[in-house]
């Protein structure tokens, strides 16, 4: 066939990059919330991240989804699920990168900042690929929790942070690194994890302590592969927290039947499933009826970690914007010169720089869970992080897609990274608290004098640097005082999201960032999509800085 056309205008792949050194937002706000921070291993992280044949591991552990082997073929049960070769490569580069649950295990290399780097590098993952960070994720939640019943934390604490990936299923004692998960939520509820139904009842006890046996179903039970849960269970003193392992210490498989893997939007290479537990065997975490607070201290690590997923993303959907209308040109110019685009880049880079700030001051909290002003910032900032970065999320990847025009929308065998990050987007909103649960935790936080103090003290730095940030800076305590009921928590959230945003983008972003924040998210100078910045904008300066390459 004759050639009929050369392709041309078309951008290329972005790929082969460091998303670390590349992203300015992260590293300023590193250099305000961990100035000692040694950055080396982001650097290496960052470059392993951005580069094409991680990529190509991320596209395939997306295509080739996870798959549920019930039985073998002579019916006995199996009960494991298959992964493609590069869901494990991807494993093992974020185990080896300690995001599971390095702080747990450093000491003095990261100078006290051991949360924070984390976080940054969970960050710099979820552009590679955010489903595997499932497991990551609740193996650095679950950790701490295991604390509480000391002879199993012996055992398998030291594994836990391990930074070996063995994706076999074998006993503990055999491998060298495991991987947890929790279980919580069941068919009649998940907010409200009080109507749990499966039931523990005492067996004896061991060298772990107290043994139950569990009888029930999890409806939502994501990485089922992991080597052990925490559960919620009730037992005759209530909801109790139990340490549920796949193997038993004699070696044969614990009673838990994978009933089916969910058929999801996004979140493809990670496998959610429903389980039920026939008498299986699990051992007292903590103490008996106690299981909500157990859980919900799990849930801020695990909440934290959809903040910084989130934002990653955002970051991510970004880059590829900003890459993409720097090369396609339209009506004469690159689509990045077009005064309109420059609109709506400008307004998505103050978002994911504002996520960004946001959800890495979070982290330095637990790098300072000893202080008693960085315990209420926690609580403060938990909620609101979780909150507004996710609810974010959505319409977001739904813009930065548009920046591509047609291809943003196309899949192409996995090869339309925003397509990806779009379906992606809205589970963080929904799980380990949906938005209406996270905006109710943020008004109880706020009756209490400690958190709105450390709202106050937060927000200090920046008193006086705009008028629009001090109004609504003054006005929250009197609005958390007359609000009676929770009928108005989530604009309150979002409030005190946007106000603490700022204040950090004053003290870690130049003066064109947080202007223009405060006149468009605080002042009234915006509309309802992203591109409506007013005309004072420094939109040079705030595209230049959000440039990745
Ligand atoms: C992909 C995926 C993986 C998951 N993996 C796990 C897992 O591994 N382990 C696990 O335990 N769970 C898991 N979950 C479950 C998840 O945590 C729950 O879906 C979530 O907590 C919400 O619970 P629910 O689905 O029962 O919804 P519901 O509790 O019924 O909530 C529905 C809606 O009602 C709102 N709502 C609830 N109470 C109130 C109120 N008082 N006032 C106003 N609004 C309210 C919520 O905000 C939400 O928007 C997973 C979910 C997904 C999507």
């Amino acid at each position: 066939m004759d050639t009929t056309h050369e392709v041309f205008n078309q951008s290329t792949p972005l790929a082969d990059y460091n998303l670390f050194s590349g992203n300015q937002a992260m590293r300023d706000a590193l250099a305000f919330n961990a100035p000692t921070l040694d950055t080396t291993p982001l650097q290496a992280l960052g470059a392993q991240c951005g580069s094409a044949a991680m990529q190509t591991h991320a596209r395939l552990a997306n295509v080739h989804a996870p798959e549920l082997h019930t039985h073998d073929r002579f019916g006995r049960r199996l009960d494991e699920v298959e992964f493609h070769p590069s869901y494990h490569a991807l494993m093992a580069a974020a185990v080896g990168a300690g995001l599971h649950g390095s702080p747990w295990a450093e000491g003095a290399d990261a100078k006290g900042h051991a949360h924070v780097r984390r976080a940054a590098g969970f960050m710099l993952f979820t552009e590679l690929e955010p489903s595997i960070l499932c497991p990551i994720s609740m193996t650095y939640a679950v950790t701490p929790a295991l604390r509480s019943n000391a002879a199993i934390y012996a055992d398998w604490g030291p594994k836990l942070a391990s930074r070996a990936y063995e994706p076999a299923l074998r006993l503990w004692r055999d491998k060298p690194g495991l991987t947890m998960g929790m279980g919580m939520t069941e068919k009649q509820g998940g907010s409200d994890v009080r109507a749990n139904t499966t039931r523990a009842v005492l067996e004896g006890a061991d060298a772990w302590g107290q043994r139950f046996a569990v009888t029930g179903h999890k409806w939502f039970f994501s990485a089922p592969m992991c080597d052990a849960f925490l559960i919620l269970a009730q037992t005759p003193s209530g909801l109790s927290c139990l340490f549920l392992p796949r193997v038993l210490p004699d070696g044969t498989h614990n009673k838990i039947e994978i009933q089916r893997l969910k058929d999801k939007l996004g979140n493809k290479a990670n496998a959610s499933s429903e389980v039920e537990f026939g008498q299986a065997s699990a051992w007292l975490v903590g103490e008996e009826g106690r299981g909500v607070p157990q859980i919900l201290a799990m849930g801020s690590m695990t909440r934290l970690d959809c903040a910084l997923g989130t934002s990653g993303l955002m970051r991510q959907a970004l880059s590829i914007a900003l890459h993409h209308t720097a090369q396609r040109q339209a009506f004469g110019k690159p689509l990045i010169e077009q005064p309109l685009m420059r609109n709506v880049l400008a307004d998505l880079a103050l978002e994911s720089e504002a996520a960004t700030a946001l959800a890495l001051r979070l982290a330095r909290s637990f790098d300072r869970s000893g202080d008693a002003h960085e315990q209420a910032v926690a609580r403060l900032l938990t909620p609101i992080a979780k909150f507004w970065i996710c609810k974010r999320g959505s319409p977001f990847a739904q813009e930065a897609m548009e920046c591509l025009g047609g291809n943003g929308y196309v899949e192409e065998g996995g090869e339309g990274i925003m397509a990806r990050i779009y379906r992606e987007m809205p589970v963080n909103s929904i799980w380990e608290g949906a938005g209406n649960i996270m905006a109710i935790d943020l008004l109880r936080a706020l009756r209490k004098a400690d958190t709105a103090a450390a709202l106050a003290q937060e927000l200090a730095p920046a008193k006086g640097a705009h008028a629009a940030l001090d109004r609504m800076a003054a006005a929250l305590p009197t609005r958390v005082e007359q609000m009676a009921t929770e009928l108005e928590a989530r604009r309150l959230a979002q409030d005190v999201a946007l106000a603490v945003q700022a204040a950090l983008l004053y003290q870690s972003a130049p003066a064109a960032v947080f202007s223009a924040f405060c006149d468009s998210r605080l002042d009234g100078n915006w509309g309802q999509t992203f591109g409506t910045l007013g005309a004072a904008t420094d939109f040079d300066a705030i595209i230049a800085r959000a440039m990745p390459v």
